[in-house]
C-alpha cells in the first residue's frame, strides 16, 4: 500500500520538496490556496508569496564560511541546482541558470577576504577581479571583488510555473485551501481545511514560512519566527552603461543585487527591513546605492516596485529543516536563502523521510 505524504505550503520549498517527493515515488498532496492563483507579480504586493518577492540569487560558493550546515547545505545545492533546471526546462524552457555573479568589495578588509576565498575554492569557479579588470563593467570597484562562475540566479516566478507544472505530471494533488490544524492520527497525521475536510497521511511536511509557527504550537512545538521585510525594484534604464553586454547575471555591490533583465530593465534588491512595514529610508539607501549609484543608475525609471516577507528564526539558525516527530517535518525559516537552499533542503526531507517511512508498507 502506498503511503501518502502532505505538503503544507506551495513557495519555492513546498513545490520543491513535493516534486523531489513524488520524483521518488511518494503519493503527494499539496496545499496551499495560492495554488489557484497565476504565479506572477501584478497583483498587490502585500499577496505575494515570500518566493514571488524574492530576487532569486543562489549565492552559493561564495558564502564566507567553509563548514557547517550552512555550508554543506549551499554547497549541495549548487550542485544539484544544474539537474533541477535540466529536469525543469521542459516545462518552462525559458527556465535557465543565469550565471555568473560578481561581488565587488566594499573595503579593502572585505577585498583581503574576497581575495583569499578566491585561492581557496579555484575548484568551484571562484576568481579574484583587480579593480583594472572591473573597470568597464563597475569603475567604482577600487579595491577589486570576486567572481563566482556557478553562483546567479534563477527567475524565482518561471522556477514556480515550472515546478507546478512538474506536480501536474507527477499526478500531485493541489488542494488550493489552506490547512487550519495537523492532529496526530493513530500513526500518522490528519489534515484539517479550513473547510472543515479531513485527510489522512502518514507524513506532512510544513512548508507554510512564517505561518508553519501556527501550526506548530497546537502540537506543543514551539518555533518562533520572525518577519523581515523586503522591497525590490524593476528598473527602466534611459542610458545603458558603457559594457552592458559583458555584465554578469547578478552583480552586488553592498549587499544589493544588480541584475539585468530583459532590454534596458535592471532588477534591484532587496532591503532588510525587521518587521512587517515598508519604510521609506532603506528603500531610497538601496536606490542610491548608498549615494554611490552612477549616473546611468540614478537616471533610470522606477517602473516596479514590490515588497515580501522573509521568516527569520528566533534563536535558532536558518533554516527550520528539522523531523519533529516521526512523520511531522518541517521545512522553513530559510530567511535569505529560500531559493538557494531548495535543492539541497527538499534532499534531506526526502531522506528523513525514506529512513522513517519506505515509499511503500503494509
Ligand atoms: C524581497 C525578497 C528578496 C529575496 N531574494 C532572495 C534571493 O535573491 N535568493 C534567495 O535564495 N532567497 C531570497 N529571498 C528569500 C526567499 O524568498 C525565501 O527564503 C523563500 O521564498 C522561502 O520560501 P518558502 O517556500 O519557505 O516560503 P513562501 O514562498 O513564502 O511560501 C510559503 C507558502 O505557504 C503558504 N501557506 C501559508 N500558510 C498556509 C496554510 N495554513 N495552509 C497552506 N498553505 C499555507 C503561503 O500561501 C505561501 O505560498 C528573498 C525574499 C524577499 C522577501
Amino acid at each position: 500500500m502506498n503511503r501518502p505524504v502532505a505538503v503544507v505550503g506551495a513557495g519555492s520549498l513546498g513545490l520543491g520538496t513535493a516534486w523531489h517527493l513524488a520524483s521518488l515515488g511518494h503519493p503527494v498532496t499539496i496545499y496551499d490556496p495560492r495554488l489557484t492563483q497565476r504565479v506572477s507579480r501584478t497583483r498587490s504586493s502585500t499577496e505575494l508569496n515570500g518566493t514571488t518577492a524574492s530576487l532569486g540569487v543562489l549565492m552559493g560558493h561564495v558564502f564566507r564560511r567553509s563548514s557547517g550546515r550552512g555550508w554543506r547545505l549551499r554547497k549541495r545545492s549548487m550542485e544539484l541546482w544544474p539537474l533541477w533546471i535540466n529536469r525543469l526546462q521542459r516545462f518552462v524552457p525559458e527556465l535557465a541558470l543565469q550565471t555568473p555573479l560578481l561581488q565587488v568589495a566594499g573595503d579593502e578588509a572585505t577585498g583581503i577576504r574576497l581575495n583569499g576565498l578566491a585561492s581557496q575554492r579555484q575548484q568551484l569557479g571562484l576568481k579574484s577581479l583587480s579593480p583594472a579588470e572591473l573597470d568597464a563593467i563597475w569603475p567604482r570597484a577600487e579595491h577589486g571583488g570576486l567572481r563566482s562562475e556557478q553562483d546567479g540566479r534563477v527567475d524565482p516566478l518561471k522556477l514556480q510555473q515550472s515546478l507546478r507544472r512538474a506536480l501536474e505530471e507527477h499526478q500531485v494533488t493541489q488542494v488550493a485551501e489552506p490547512v487550519d490544524t495537523l492532529e496526530r492520527h493513530r500513526s500518522g497525521w490528519r489534515v484539517v481545511r479550513t473547510g472543515g475536510q479531513r485527510d489522512d497521511f502518514a507524513a506532512v511536511v510544513i512548508c507554510a514560512a512564517l505561518a508553519s509557527s501556527a501550526l506548530l504550537a497546537p502540537l506543543d512545538h514551539d518555533r518562533p519566527m520572525t518577519p523581515v521585510l523586503g522591497q525590490a525594484l524593476r528598473l527602466e534604464l534611459k542610458e545603458a552603461p558603457i559594457n552592458w553586454q559583458q555584465w554578469p547575471a547578478v552583480l552586488v555591490d553592498q549587499g544589493v543585487n544588480l541584475i539585468p533583465d530583459g532590454p534596458n530593465q535592471l532588477l534591484l534588491g532587496a532591503t532588510v527591513e525587521p518587521g512587517s512595514e515598508a519604510a521609506e529610508d532603506p528603500l531610497a539607501l538601496m536606490r542610491s546605492l548608498h549615494g554611490k549609484a552612477p549616473d546611468w543608475l540614478k537616471s533610470a525609471t522606477v517602473v516596479e516596485h514590490w515588497s515580501g516577507l522573509r521568516a527569520r528564526p528566533v534563536e535558532r539558525p536558518a533554516p527550520l529543516l528539522e523531523q519533529l516527530e516521526p512523520g511531522l517535518l518541517l521545512a522553513s525559516g530559510h530567511y535569505r536563502n529560500g531559493v538557494l537552499l531548495l535543492p539541497a533542503s527538499a534532499e534531506w526531507i526526502a531522506a528523513e523521510l525514506n529512513h522513517n517511512l519506505p515509499i511503500t508498507g503494509a
